[in-house]
């Protein structure tokens, strides 16, 4: 798996733009680039050059010109890999990206797997392994907290503070086996009142971090939201309205089309998802979309439900469905926005007299909207920002979400109350000992200290090539 013997190359940009960017890393890297790259001023060596410098020249094939290019040169250890590195910024003609890698692998260098050229970063010590995760997140992340979440983490916010935990846990856990060491004698070198509160603490953190993975995995994925209601009530007008508004905001960015944005909205930097839009799409399948059993799926799946009804209803059928629908959520958090859609076509009297006769309760939102008319939409969006958790996230909150860490940090916290209540009870030293290192085991696993081939093997495969 390790082959950092070999300088590998690979594409690091995707097509579409003006320049690509080709990366090269590995002990050959700036004599295979001399090979193919002839720079503009004759007397200069590509190999000579100190890091960070730009060079100007043309990567030549045969004798036939390729193409003119910019080379940066880096040297180790100041690189992204940690080796000698260049990076070649080409025009973005697939041929001729094509052509400069073909060239770079008969001069010696060897495609880059998926994610080697960051798997070389971690191997090197540039970065630990939740650093490592932490760069595909980044690539990844669609909204304002999602990128918030990982840049923090590819900085290493998370790492250094397991990487703190572990260095205490190690030393108490090398004085307890000293004491068992001395066997008979009774000795104890580490304080336990000490350990207590040492472990209290590695615990509570552990606790914690796990807990904000329902935060992160949910501010990762984006905030899942259902609409539901009768036939005909608006659910696809509203959808397709609030998708149009996205779809204007997204459209301003080049390159980006909504079709790449799978039914969601960004708002504030927070991204919700419509859950199973298939049927609201498809609206002649009426039967379909109304089903008790694909509501309640749907319902179980969210942590916002959006009922629609519409303004001609008769307020206790309005009343009754929305009873209907409390009963199917079962957790506290989720939470029920009543909409009542359509405002267009009723006066304003119809609207107040409604207003007194829907009955909702804690944790529930009435809006009046015209999901045709956009009308009371800018309303729905902020209600949506305002129940989102964007509140509960400061800028330096550490919020993990990531299975794997959640995994370990599970066991972390099992095999640290094991620890607290063997302390309570005078277990012996030896059990204790075994606890405390298998904690230790855990938070190793998550920055990368103790890995296997196989962990690296799944982190690594669903990088893309060329980072
Ligand atoms: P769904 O079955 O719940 O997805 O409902 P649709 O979105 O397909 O809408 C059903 C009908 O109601 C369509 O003819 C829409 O044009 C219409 N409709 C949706 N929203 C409004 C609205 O705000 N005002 C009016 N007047 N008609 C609407």
């Amino acid at each position: 798996m390790i082959r950092s013997e070999e300088t590998i190359c690979a594409p690091a940009t995707a097509i579409g733009g003006a320049i690509a960017v080709i990366r090269v890393s590995g002990p050959k890297s700036l004599e295979i680039c001399e090979k193919v790259f002839f720079p503009l001023a004759k007397n200069i060596k590509l190999s000579d050059q100190k890091g960070y410098t730009v060079l100007f020249g043309d990567i030549c094939s045969n004798g036939i010109i390729i193409d003119e290019v910019l080379i940066t040169v880096f040297r180790s250890p100041h690189s992204y890999t940690g080796e000698n590195s260049a990076e070649i910024s080409c025009h973005a003609s697939p041929y001729i990206i094509r052509k400069i890698l073909e060239i770079l692998i008969q001069s010696g260098a060897v495609p880059a797997n998926p994610g080697e050229f960051t798997q070389r970063a971690f191997f090197n010590g540039k970065m630990d392994l939740s650093q490592a995760e932490a760069v595909a997140d980044v690539i990844a992340s669609r909204s304002g907290s999602a990128h918030r979440i990982a840049l923090n983490q590819m900085r290493g916010g998370f790492s250094s503070e397991i990487s703190r935990l572990r260095h205490e846990l190690l030393n108490f856990a090398s004085l307890i086996e000293l004491e068992l060491d001395f066997g008979e004698e009774d000795v104890e070198f580490a304080d336990r009142e000490k350990l207590k509160t040492i472990i209290f603490n590695v615990k509570e953190l552990s606790d914690k971090l796990a807990a904000s993975f329902i935060l992160g995995n949910v501010l990762k994925n984006g905030i899942p939201v259902a609409i539901v209601g009768k036939p005909n009530s608006g659910k696809s007008t509203l959808l397709n309205a609030l998708l149009m508004e996205e779809k204007a905001i997204v459209s301003d960015i080049p390159g980006t089309t909504r079709d790449s944005i799978e039914d969601t909205i960004v708002i504030e930097g927070i991204e919700y998802r419509f859950i199973d839009t298939a049927g609201l799409r498809d609206t002649s399948d009426v039967i379909e979309a109304m089903g008790i059993k694909k509501t309640h799926e749907k319902i179980s799946q969210a942590s916002v439900i959006l009922l629609i009804d519409e303004i001609s209803d008769p307020a206790e059928s309005i009343n009754q469905r929305v009873q209907s629908i409390r009963e199917m959520i079962s957790e506290s958090e989720k939470r029920l926005i009543i909409l009542i859609n359509k405002t267009d076509t009723a006066s304003g009297d119809r609207q107040s007299e409604l207003e007194s006769l829907i009955r909702i309760e804690k944790n529930e939102t009435l809006l009046f909207i015209s999901a045709r008319e956009n009308s009371g939409l800018e309303e729905l969006r902020s209600k949506l920002s305002d129940i989102s958790y964007k509140n509960r996230l400061s800028s330096e909150d550490i919020i993990i979400t990531n299975i794997r860490h959640y995994d370990a940090l599970t066991r972390i916290s099992e095999s640290l109350g094991r620890v607290l209540s063997g302390l309570k009870d005078n277990i012996p030293e030896d059990l204790i000992a075994i606890d405390i290192r298998q904690a230790i085991h855990y938070l190793g696993e998550i920055t990368g200290e103790i890995t296997s081939d196989e962990i690296l093997g799944n982190i690594f495969k669903n990088f893309c090539i060329g980072k």
